[in-house]
C-alpha cells in the first residue's frame, strides 16, 4: 500500500460529506459500479459516468488496493418507465427490430466495450448479466418474502416499503421523505397488483406471449430491474461492501430500492460509500437518449454530427471530462472541447520533451511539493481538475527548463518522469490512442526496416521498393534522412 491511502477520502451521497475512506477488509476494496441497460448504443452521458468510475478504479489501484470491481449489465427488467410500467426495454426493441432480445443485447454488449476500449478504460474484474442471475435473484426474494418485507399478488412480488420504513428510514440516500412520496404518487393503472403505490416489483408474473421470462416458485415471470443489482453485488461483493457508484438520476428509486433490499434481505445496509457522478448536459439539458438530446462516441470519432466541427480523438474526450469534477455538470459544447483537444497536445507535448530534458546540479523549483499536490487533489475526492491544473504547472516548468529558463536535479529529473507518466497515463488514462498498437508495431518495424537495409546495402532495390511500397500500402510512410530511417 502507499502512504498516500489513507488520506484518501471520499464524498458519501449517503451522509453528504467527505469520509476518510477506510474499506472494511484492509487492503482490498469492494466496487460495484451500475452498468447499462443494452437496448441502444451508449451516448457521451453514459460514457461520463463509466469514465469516471474508471478514474475511481484506476486510483484505488495505484494506492495499491487490491479491488474487485463489477459492473453488471442490464439485459432483462429495466421497463420503459424506469419503474414498474410499460415494456422492458430490451423486449421492445427486440419487438421493434424483429430480433431476439439476446441479439439486441449483444449487440449493444459489444458496442459498450468497443466504445469503453476507445476511450481507455479498463475493463471491470466480473461483468455479470441480469439473466445469467435469475437463481439469485429468485433467492434472494426468498430471502425478502421470509423476513416479512414483501408479498405476493397475482404471481408478482412487491416490495413492502411502509412496513420497511417501520424499521428502516426508506429515502435517506436521496433525502426523500415517504409522506411526501406518498402524496406524489399517482395510482396508475395496472398498479392494483400492489397494496401501497410505493412499493416496487421484486418479480413479475409474465404473459404468455412476453419474450424474457423464468420459472419462478411464483410461476412464469421475470426480475424487477432493481433486484439484479442487489443480487449480483451480494454475490460478488458480499452482504455489505465499499463502494457503489452510478449517475446521480439513479439515486431514486433505482438504488434507494437497492439498499432496502439488502437491508431487507440480509439484514445489513449493503453499502458503505455512496457514489453519484453528476449528469453530463448537452444544450445545458441531461444528455438523455430518450428525449434526443444526445450524442454518441462513434459521431464524435468520425465528426459525423452537425453539433462538431470536425473529429475528435478518444483521448482528447476524455480529456475532456477530466476537466469537471465528476459531481459537477459538465456541459458539452464543441468550443470547450477545441480548448480540451489544444490542451491535451500541449500536455502530451510537455511529457515528450520531459522525456529527453537534461538534469543539472539543482532545481529552480520544488518538484517533490508539486508530487504532492497530485496526489492532495487525487485524495480530495478524485479531484481531477485540480490534479490537471497542478499538471499544467508541470508542463509550465518543463518548458522552461526545456527552454534553458528554469532547471532540474537529477533525482528531480527521475520523480518528475516517474509521477507524471503515473497521473498522466496510469490514473487519468491518457493514453495516445494508437500507442497500443504502436508499442506492438515498433519491434515488428524495425526488424522491417533492418531488413530493408539489409536490402539496399546489396542493391537488391526490387526488395527495398517492395518493402517500402507494401508499407504504403498499409498507410506506413518511410522517410530516409540523414539521422538515419524513421516512420509514420
Ligand atoms: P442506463 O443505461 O440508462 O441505465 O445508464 C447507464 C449509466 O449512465 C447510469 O449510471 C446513468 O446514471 C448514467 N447516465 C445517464 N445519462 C447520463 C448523463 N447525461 N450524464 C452522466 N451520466 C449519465
Ligand atoms: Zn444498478
Amino acid at each position: 500500500m502507499k502512504a498516500e491511502a489513507a488520506q484518501l477520502s471520499i464524498y458519501n451521497s449517503l451522509t453528504g460529506t467527505k469520509e476518510t475512506f477506510i474499506p472494511l477488509n484492509e487492503g482490498f476494496v469492494g466496487f460495484y459500479v451500475c452498468g447499462p441497460t443494452v437496448y441502444s448504443n451508449v451516448h457521451l452521458g453514459n460514457c461520463r459516468t463509466f469514465i469516471s468510475f474508471d478514474l475511481v478504479y484506476r486510483y484505488l489501484n495505484h494506492l495499491g488496493y487490491k479491488v474487485r470491481y463489477v459492473r453488471n449489465i442490464t439485459d432483462v427488467g429495466h421497463l420503459v418507465d424506469d419503474a414498474d410500467q410499460g415494456e422492458d426495454k430490451i423486449a421492445k426493441k427486440a419487438r421493434l427490430e424483429q430480433l431476439e432480445p439476446m441479439e439486441i443485447v449483444q449487440q449493444y454488449t459489444i458496442d459498450f466495450h468497443d466504445v469503453m476500449n476507445q476511450f481507455n478504460a479498463i475493463a471491470p474484474d466480473i461483468e455479470p448479466t441480469a439473466t445469467g442471475h435469475i437463481i439469485e435473484q429468485i433467492e434472494l426474494i426468498k430471502a425478502i418474502l421470509d423476513n416479512g418485507f414483501a408479498y405476493e399478488s397475482n404471481g408478482s412480488i412487491y416490495f413492502d416499503v411502509e412496513k420497511y420504513n417501520e424499521s428502516h428510514p426508506y429515502g435517506e440516500l436521496s433525502g426523500r421523505k415517504i409522506e411526501d412520496l406518498l402524496t406524489n404518487t399517482r395510482e396508475l393503472d395496472g398498479q392494483n397488483e400492489k397494496r401501497a403505490p410505493l412499493d416496487f416489483a421484486l418479480w413479475k408474473n409474465a404473459s404468455d406471449e412476453h419474450l424474457m421470462k423464468w420459472p419462478s416458485p411464483w410461476g412464469i415471470g421475470f426480475p424487477g430491474w432493481h433486484l439484479e443489482c442487489s443480487a449480483m453485488s451480494t454475490k460478488y461483493l458480499g452482504k455489505q461492501f465499499d463502494i457503489h457508484g452510478g449517475g446521480m438520476d439513479l439515486k431514486f428509486p433505482h438504488h434507494e430500492c437497492e439498499i432496502a433490499q439488502g437491508t431487507a434481505g440480509c439484514g445489513i445496509a449493503p453499502v458503505r460509500h455512496w457514489m453519484h457522478t453528476n449528469m453530463l448536459t448537452l444544450n445545458g439539458k441531461k444528455m438523455s437518449k430518450s428525449t434526443g438530446n444526445s450524442l454518441l462516441p462513434a459521431e464524435l470519432f468520425s465528426g459525423e454530427n452537425d453539433l462538431l466541427e470536425k473529429a475528435y480523438d478518444p483521448m482528447v474526450v476524455r480529456f475532456f471530462m477530466m476537466q469537471a469534477h465528476y459531481r459537477s455538470t459538465l456541459d458539452f459544447t464543441s468550443e470547450a472541447l477545441n480548448a480540451s483537444e489544444k490542451g491535451y497536445a500541449k500536455l502530451i507535448e510537455a511529457m515528450d520533451s520531459l522525456m529527453s530534458l537534461t538534469s543539472s546540479d539543482s532545481s529552480s523549483a520544488d518538484v517533490e511539493g508539486l508530487v504532492a499536490k497530485f496526489y492532495e487533489a487525487m485524495n480530495d475526492d478524485f479531484n481531477a481538475p485540480i490534479l490537471v491544473s497542478h499538471l499544467f504547472d508541470a508542463v509550465k516548468f518543463i518548458n522552461s527548463t526545456k527552454d534553458g529558463k528554469a532547471t532540474i536535479s537529477a533525482a528531480d529529473l527521475s520523480l518528475l518522469q516517474t509521477e507524471m507518466k503515473v497521473f498522466v497515463r496510469d490514473i487519468l488514462g491518457l493514453a495516445k490512442s494508437s500507442e497500443s498498437g504502436e508499442s506492438r508495431l515498433d519491434p515488428v518495424m524495425d526488424l522491417i526496416l533492418d531488413l530493408r537495409q539489409e536490402a539496399r546495402a546489396n542493391k537488391d532495390w526490387s526488395t527495398s521498393d517492395k518493402i517500402r511500397d507494401g508499407l504504403a500500402g498499409a498507410g506506413i510512410v518511410v522517410k530516409d534522412s540523414k539521422e538515419g530511417t524513421s516512420w509514420n
